[in-house]
């Protein structure tokens, strides 16, 4: 038995709920979310309620305490019932920063009202125009002002940031040439957003390929207050870091999720579509994209499991998380390639939910990490090869 099975086993009741719950959220809901380039608020709410938002929030907290593998199991559920679970993702991987690092007064402020869905974690502010993936570049600056700290700068790709009531942000604390080394002086704080709106905080949404909600955020005195700092000044980096992990597994999942969906289209257009009297999966140029998919799309998910599985024994995990991700956004974007394909002229139709779906998984080939950035890692980290940037 394959790990992928045992761990299928061991959530298939959570995978029951979650695609039953995805059920009364079919195509004709993302279409017009799709449509309107509108937030999931009604799906969002449903899977709140029903305590999938808060699996890896810790019980006492008010969350279900799941492991990552479990929370991995809701995201590619989610993905496979055609559904988007960026909302979802975001909230479970940003929370954990909170866990790890935050102080017994900030977990007990925010946690239980993140788990009731009272209040939603699901922006994140790491990325800027200027410094890209260069993160130890960033400029958005955090001054110490008595009880505040005041920050001005700019993010973009700030997704869900007009839907989410608490921002992650990164920024600098100490400037980068005064900074022990390369990533010191940047700090975490946790951005109070419907307070902080208009008296320093701006978002300005970018309308992008894909229904994303992302956003661009300008900082301009914006005052945030000291006790919002997470953990210690000085040490973000390491706390985003930390987080980077188990955000890759979450997002891998998600890709799995999505070449299975893709998959199932596939094959069940090619079983039931007729051309030159008979079904255009008899062929072996329409059959074969899709088996190479379905390999690719099962190595990507052992490679989940065994990262997920590291993760939660507390190993080091760096390098199966970077290649599950990188597995898994290749699968996601051959079986979409396949699934469009085989679908001829109607892939391009958008009732048939594959062109939309098409435009989101192509996302995971550029963030939350870019595949170069991955490659780069393992030859650097694993393979040994001097770094090349
Ligand atoms: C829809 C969407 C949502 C997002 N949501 C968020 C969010 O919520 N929060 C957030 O902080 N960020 C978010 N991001 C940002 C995302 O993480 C970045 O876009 C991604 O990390 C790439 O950074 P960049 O766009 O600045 O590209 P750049 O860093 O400018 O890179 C451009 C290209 O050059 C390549 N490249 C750069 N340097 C090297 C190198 N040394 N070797 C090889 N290739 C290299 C990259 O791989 C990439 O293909 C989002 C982005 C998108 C598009």
């Amino acid at each position: 038995m394959s790990l992928a099975r045992s761990d299928r086993d061991r959530y298939a009741e959570i995978r029951d709920g979650v695609r039953q719950l995805c059920a009364n959220f079919g195509g004709d809901y993302w279409r017009r979310l799709d449509r309107d380039r509108a937030y999931p608020t009604e799906f969002v709410k449903a899977l709140t309620q029903a305590g999938y938002l808060a699996a890896l929030i810790p019980e006492e907290y008010g969350g279900s305490g799941l492991p990552l593998s479990g929370a991995a199991a809701i995201m590619e559920t989610i993905q496979h019932a055609g559904g988007n679970g960026a909302a979802c993702h975001a909230q479970m991987y940003i929370m954990g920063a909170l866990l790890r690092h935050g102080s017994d007064a900030q977990k007990a402020k925010y946690l239980p009202k993140i788990a009731s869905g009272a209040l939603r974690l699901q922006a994140f502010g790491v990325t800027e125009p200027t410094s890209g993936t260069d993160t130890s570049s960033l400029k958005t600056t955090a001054r110490r002002d008595g009880d505040h700290y005041l920050v001005n700068g700019q993010k973009i790709w700030t997704s869900r940031a007009e839907h989410s009531d608490l921002m992650l942000l990164l920024a600098r604390t100490t400037p980068k040439e005064k900074a022990a080394k390369r990533t010191g002086g940047l700090s975490v704080f946790i951005v109070e957003m419907r307070e902080a709106l208009g008296k320093g905080l701006t978002i300005h949404p970018i309308r992008t390929m894909m229904n994303h909600s992302t956003t661009e955020v300008f900082f301009d005195d914006l005052r945030v207050p000291a006790e919002n700092l997470l953990g210690e000044e000085g040490k973000g980096f390491r706390y985003i870091l930390s987080g980077m992990n188990a955000e890759r597994v979450l997002i891998a999942a998600e890709c799995v999720g999505d070449a299975k969906w893709f998959i199932d289209k596939a094959v069940a257009y090619a079983k039931d579509r007729v051309v030159f009297d008979r079904p255009i999966g008899q062929n072996q140029g329409v059959q074969f994209p899709i088996a190479r998919a379905y390999a690719q799309m099962r190595a990507a998910e052992l490679m989940v499991a065994e990262a997920a599985r590291l993760f939660e024994v507390g190993a080091d995990c760096g390098a199966e998380a970077n290649m599950a991700k990188l597995l898994a956004a290749d699968a996601s974007w051959a079986a979409a390639e396949a699934c469009v394909q085989t679908h001829g002229g109607f892939g391009f139709a958008e009732e048939y939910d594959i062109e939309r779906k098409f435009r989101e998984t192509r996302l995971y080939q550029v963030a939350p990490i870019s595949t170069n950035l991955i490659l780069s890692y393992l030859a650097e980290h694993v393979l040994g090869l001097p770094r090349s940037y």
